[in-house]
């Protein structure tokens, strides 16, 4: 063999490295670091609508849903394929500066290099699949956990938790990701989520927490509160042992219809609360 016949060979082999080596580069998980695109903004949302979504999220801290963890979003009015969330920071630390324009890919609009939260893709595919939803909020609301790790459906025990008379899936990750790290990560895994989500009010996650939806960020609260109250009141209604008289579908629906239009009543002395004002 000669000496050029020996480089050639070893130019050819490299090369093939290179080539091999380029055709594995995407297993990579590349959509959750691409947190940022130029593409123009929605506009400004209204301030009001703002400091709703930051008072959201220390209503939440204070009603025992959130604690460092969790996010609540709501939809651009301007732009139904963008929505408002905060970047990634505790809920009751969020200021409306933190406030960053998301599309439905999961990429920040502008994002001025800040950290978004990893699992927005939860609200993006939600938003998606839902266009009646406006706002959502993601919690590990503690009370919830043992219905979504259990074969006990969770169902609606009294009139301020009707929303749950529909019916409340669980989002099982395993079928949608096998062994996972439990967070929605990425766009496919939120779009496996909505499917649980379906039409309904809200879904549990299994070993996680869950997600509630709903027309304003108002009732996206209200019912994030009462979906944790409800957990606990069924906890005890199952210990006192005994068959338990759930609302039925029809009440369901006639008590959410009230809950839709008194809402607004809790929700202003929780946010005078939240803002201290
Ligand atoms: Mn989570």
């Amino acid at each position: 063999m000669t000496r050029t016949t020996t480089r050639a060979r070893l130019i050819i082999s490299r090369l093939l490295m290179a080539a091999a080596l380029a055709t594995a580069a995407p297993v990579v998980q590349a959509p959750a670091l691409a947190q940022s695109t130029a593409a123009p903004s929605a506009g400004p949302a209204e301030p009001a609508l703002i400091e709703d979504l930051v008072a959201a999220g220390r209503i939440l801290v204070n009603q025992g849903v959130l604690d460092g963890f969790g996010h609540v979003s709501v939809r651009h009015p301007k732009d139904p394929t963008r929505f408002l969330m905060a970047r990634s920071v505790a809920p009751a630390l969020v200021v409306a500066d933190d406030i960053v324009e998301h599309d439905l890919d999961g990429n920040g609009i502008d994002a001025k290099g800040r950290t978004l939260f990893l699992e927005r893709f939860i609200h993006a595919e939600v938003y998606r699949a839902r266009p009646d939803v406006m706002a959502v909020v993601h919690s590990h609301s503690p009370a919830t956990i043992p219905f979504g790790a259990s074969q006990v459906p969770m169902r609606a025990m009294f009139h301020n938790s009707a929303f749950l008379a529909a019916g409340v899936p669980v989002f099982e990750i395993r079928k949608a990701g096998g062994m996972t790290n439990m967070l929605v990560g990425s766009g496919a895994l939120g779009k496996a989520l909505a499917e649980a989500l379906g039409d309904k009010p809200a879904v549990l996650m299994r070993g996680h927490g869950n997600v509630v939806v709903g027309p304003s960020i108002q009732l996206a609260v209200f019912r994030a509160v009462y979906l944790e109250v409800n957990a606990r009141l069924q906890l005890q209604a199952i210990s006192l042992g005994g068959p338990i008289t759930y609302l039925e579908a029809e009440e369901g629906v006639k008590a959410d219809k009230v809950n839709e239009v008194i809402s607004a009543r809790p929700w202003d002395i929780w946010k005078k609360q939240a803002l201290g004002k």
